[in-house]
């Protein structure tokens, strides 16, 4: 159990940074709430008068039961203060005596001071002794002893990982350690981030509000969606491999429902440049198993042990899972999300559907739609793509004039034309939609150009938000081997689309 910090919800650590001290102390406020221990980063304040203020207020007002960690990170070592290292010990010894129990001091610091230890200064009695490398993970040496480190009581190495392996080698640095937090730096190693606590890290750090190192997660995500804090080894790991994957809805789908059902698992983003290093690290991950988005889908293929046929047909895995002896099962719920989206609306069998587009989900659509017994119709602005897709799904290849001039039950876009930031245009016309009913398989916006011409003319619409969602709970029912909990999990996604649609317009 590490030692250093306490327990449970006092190992995340909320990062305090602002220019002035009125908004730093409105920060505190936000990250008491969400836990005792907080980062107060004095070198982000602007000036010295700030850093006086600040601690003034806060030795007169000291939060009860808080654990607050001092730093004052010279530009030598990755941070905003522009003093000399006996400026920062100031600073130490101030936060010390504003109640501070613990500081971070950076190596850079530590070099300087003679004897190169800390100890008699006054700094806070506690000591983070903190090693940063912007640009690379080094190599570390096999065992990291606080005892070498010059009178620190803990240390601190956050380094920038530049592939899922560098951010496993940084999470290994805190396997039987009390003392020792690791952090990933960057988008690739927020995996790393989120089970750093499980992993033995004694701290996880997490910005209140502005990030101040790249790949930060905002606390509250880290706690009330990971719920980093309450990992363990034996919480299920799942996740969702693309690049890029920022933008990915699935880890709040998932996430929601493993929380509302009660189940011991958690679902991550990984960042995969490269399918053979994510594939390398996924032991180290514990990772049970995983949706896959672009540019995987197909590629995926070649490292799978066993494909279900329908996949297979399609030619795109979009879930994998990993079996107890390690070996991987691609299966594909796209082509379900499109059924179950459809048949809520219409009845498939003997249906005649028009997909417009050729590519990866077009596919998955045709050959759905064809297995529930429709008639499909393909018509892609290349017409040897369209043919090649009608061919493989038992479909017909039709020309785009074929729009105008035949009727259909349904039309769908399998196109990205109308996605969000060019949700403006349509890629079709008016005269084009001659259905009862569209689908647009886009869902930023929820509702695209092509919807709203359709509702326009009392076509009933389905949002790509349905695809979505379907193919969601069949991935989260496939792992979990339970029924979704699928209204908590929907209002969880609209919700979010929602708010990010209003904080574009
Ligand atoms: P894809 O494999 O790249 O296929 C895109 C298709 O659209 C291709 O046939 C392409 O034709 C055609 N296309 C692209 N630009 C065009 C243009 N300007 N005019 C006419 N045709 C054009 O993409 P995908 O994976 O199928 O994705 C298509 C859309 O579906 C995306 O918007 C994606 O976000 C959405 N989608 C939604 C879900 C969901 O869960 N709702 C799931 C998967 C995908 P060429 O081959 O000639 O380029």
């Amino acid at each position: 159990m590490p030692a250093a910090f306490g327990k449970g919800i006092s190992r995340l650590c909320g990062v305090l940074a602002a220019p002035t001290a009125r908004e730093l102390r409105r920060l505190l406020a936000l990250a008491l709430r969400e836990t005792p221990t907080a980062e107060i980063r004095l070198d982000w304040l602007k000036s010295d008068t700030e850093r006086s203020a600040f601690l003034k207020w806060l030795k007169a007002h000291h939060p009860r039961k808080a654990q607050l960690i001092a730093t004052c990170r010279r530009r030598v070592g990755g941070g905003e203060f522009a003093g000399d290292a006996g400026e920062e010990l100031y600073w130490l010894m101030q936060a010390r005596e504003a109640g501070c129990a613990w500081c971070d001091l950076e190596v850079e610091t530590l070099r300087e001071l003679p004897g190169k230890s800390v100890r008699g200064y006054g700094v806070p009695e506690k000591v983070l002794l903190s090693m940063h490398d912007f640009r690379k993970t080094p190599v570390f040496p096999k065992k990291l002893t606080v005892l070498a480190a010059g009178g620190a009581n803990a240390l601190k190495v956050a380094a920038m990982a530049r592939s899922l392996s560098d951010s496993a080698r940084i999470m290994r640095l805190t396997r039987n350690s009390r003392d020792v937090v690791a952090i990933a730096m960057g988008e690739i190693g927020l995996p790393a981030r989120v089970l750093a606590l499980r992993e033995g890290s004694a701290l996880a750090y997490a910005p209140v509000a502005a990030a101040t190192a790249p790949g930060q997660i905002p606390l509250r995500d880290l706690k009330a969606l990971y719920r980093a804090h309450e990992l363990t080894r034996a919480t299920r790991v799942y996740g969702v491999i693309g690049n890029p994957v920022g933008h990915s809805l699935s880890p709040l789908l998932h996430n929601t429902g493993y929380i509302a059902a009660r189940k011991d698992a958690v679902y991550l983003p990984f960042l995969v440049e490269n399918l053979k290093d994510f594939l390398k690290a996924l032991p180290d991950f514990g990772v049970q198993g995983f949706s896959v988005t672009l540019p995987h889908k197909e590629k995926i293929f070649a490292h799978l042990d066993a494909v279900e046929p329908l996949a297979e047909k399609i030619g795109a895995v979009n879930t994998v899972t990993v079996r107890k002896d390690g070996s991987l099962y691609g299966s594909n719920t796209d082509y379900l999300g499109v059924l179950r989206a459809m048949e809520k609306k219409m009845k498939l069998r003997g249906s005649r559907v028009a997909i417009y587009g050729a590519g990866g989900s077009a596919r998955a659509a045709a050959f759905a739609l064809a297995q529930a017994g429709a008639n499909v119709f393909v018509c892609a602005r290349r017409l040897a793509a369209a043919r090649k897709l009608a061919k493989a799904s038992g479909g017909e290849a039709i020309p785009r004039s074929a729009l105008r001039t035949q009727e259909f039950d349904a039309l769908l876009n399998a196109t990205p034309i109308g996605m969000f930031p060019r949700e403006k245009v349509s890629p079709l016309a008016a005269g084009e939609l001659n259905c009862s009913l569209v689908m647009d398989l886009i869902y930023r916006p929820i509702r695209t150009k092509l919807l709203r011409l359709a509702a326009s003319r009392k076509i009933a619409c389905v949002s790509g938000v349905e695809m979505f969602l379907a193919q969601g709970f069949a991935q989260w029912e496939h792992w979990m081997g339970s029924k979704a909990p699928e209204s908590i999990m929907r209002n969880a996604v609209m919700r979010a689309l929602e708010n990010e649609e209003n904080a574009r317009w």
